[in-house]
């Protein structure tokens, strides 16, 4: 395999400790992600194997302080391992993802209660961790969310539907935002852990999506549910904010993930395009599919160079939320396109999972379909924008 592929630009930014890790999510994808990946996305059915496998892996703390259990990475580290696992299969990588960040939030959020209970059961991966601030009627316009938190007493009582959650089939502890207050906005919203099987938690039949079905996206009903106010994970007027914060991270990370998408898939179409033969000689000596791939690279490089430079603001303490919007616009949207070119200078091959002369079969519909995801999950492509054009503007308008 070419080595300006395989060879990761920013790995020598790891400490010894995070190329450690980064090497157990390699291990990973390619002995649990790779080999089943296919089977779910063909079933649609969770990436339940996996799932049993992260803790073992070590792969189910990655944002949790050690002490506490976990392998407090950094944003670069976090890229590279999301990089690694959604070179597999975006859906087994954004799954993790989604507990990874429960697991966070409990362990720096969490009461003496969850971190006891709660927070092993993560990290061992007993538990499947979910996050619910989309609701059917609310998307990108997350501080309008209605899903109701009143306080009686000691509990919360939790009312509303949440929509497009991630590893919904199988959670077993929802990080829930609701409103407290509907005249307060957006300084009205909590964040809760929610029991899923609590009295009065429905749980929909899982979505059937045009691809990352492996995911388990779905959604929940809650009717007069109660949650302890004790089990409130960050308190109201600091929720939404919170959310905001945790942000900037979760899309560098979409930006890292399409990268794997993309380095997989240029991998694929080099070899296929060296073996296939036409008019006489390899595909790979037409120039003019020689020069597709090229731009793939061109834009496998420079998706990197800003997810991985936003990463690094953010793991110095700078900001990095306009980084993260242009990283993520960037990752999405040249995803989508170049997959298909991939898929398309392979001939038919590119476009049949089952492909015989491909080892392991052809990743690449499946890649192509995820990419689509990469659009939506963390912020619109559009809301990256929103984000990009508010900065550009903020010295005339003196809104930052
Ligand atoms: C597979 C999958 C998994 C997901 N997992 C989760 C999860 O685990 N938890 C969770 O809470 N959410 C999750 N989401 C939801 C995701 O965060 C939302 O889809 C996203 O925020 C967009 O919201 P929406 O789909 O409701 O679109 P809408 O907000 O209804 O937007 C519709 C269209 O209008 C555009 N638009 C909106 N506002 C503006 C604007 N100001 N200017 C220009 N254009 C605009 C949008 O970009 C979009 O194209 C998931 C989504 C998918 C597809």
């Amino acid at each position: 395999m070419a080595d300006h592929v395989s060879d990761h630009p920013f790995d020598d930014a790891l400490t010894d400790d995070e190329a450690a890790i980064v090497d157990d999510a390699s291990r990973f994808a390619a002995d649990v992600i790779e080999p089943m990946a296919e089977a779910w996305e063909r079933e649609r059915r969770f990436a339940a194997e996996a799932f049993a496998a992260l803790g073992p892996a070590g792969l189910t703390g990655l944002l949790v302080p050690t002490e506490l259990g976990g392998r407090g990475a950094g944003p670069v580290a976090l890229a590279r391992v999301l990089e690694e696992l959604a070179a597999a299969d975006l859906a087994a990588a954004f799954s993790a993802v989604v507990h990874n960040n429960m697991a966070r939030a409990v362990a720096t959020s969490g009461n003496e209660g969850l971190i006891a209970d709660l927070l092993p059961r993560l990290l061992s991966g007993e538990t499947l961790g979910a996050f619910l601030l989309t609701e059917p009627e609310v998307g990108s316009d997350a501080a309008a969310i209605g899903c109701l938190a009143e306080r009686d007493g000691d509990e919360w009582v939790i009312t509303g539907r949440k929509a497009w959650v991630t590893n919904a089939s199988h959670a077993g502890a929802l990080n829930l935002y609701a409103q407290s207050d509907p005249s307060a906005g957006h300084r009205g919203i909590v964040s809760i852990v929610v029991d899923p099987e609590a009295p009065g938690v429905t749980r929909t039949e899982p979505y059937e999506l045009l691809g990352a079905n492996a995911m388990g996206t779905g959604g929940f009903e809650f009717d007069g549910v109660r949650a302890p106010v004790a089990d409130t994970l960050v308190p109201v007027g600091q929720a939404f904010a919170a959310a905001m914060v945790g942000i900037d991270l979760a899309r560098i990370l979409v930006g890292a993930m399409c990268c794997g998408l993309l380095r997989r898939s240029l991998e694929v179409a080099l070899a296929a395009t060296a073996d296939r033969h036409v008019f006489g000689a390899p595909v790979a000596d037409k120039q003019g599919v020689q020069w597709m791939l090229a731009d793939v690279a061109t834009d496998l490089e420079a998706t990197r160079l800003l997810t991985y430079r936003a990463a690094r603001q953010l793991q110095e303490g700078l900001d990095a939320t306009v980084m993260a919007a242009h990283a993520k616009k960037q990752a999405a949207r040249v995803t989508q396109t170049r997959v298909a070119d991939c898929m398309q200078v392979m001939g038919a091959t590119g476009y049949r999972r089952d492909a015989p002369t491909i080892p392991g079969g052809n990743p690449l519909p499946r890649h192509l379909a995820a990419a689509k995801v990469t659009g939506y999950i963390d912020g619109a492509t559009e809301i990256q924008n929103v984000v990009i054009a508010r900065r550009l503007w903020a010295p005339a308008t003196g809104r930052p």
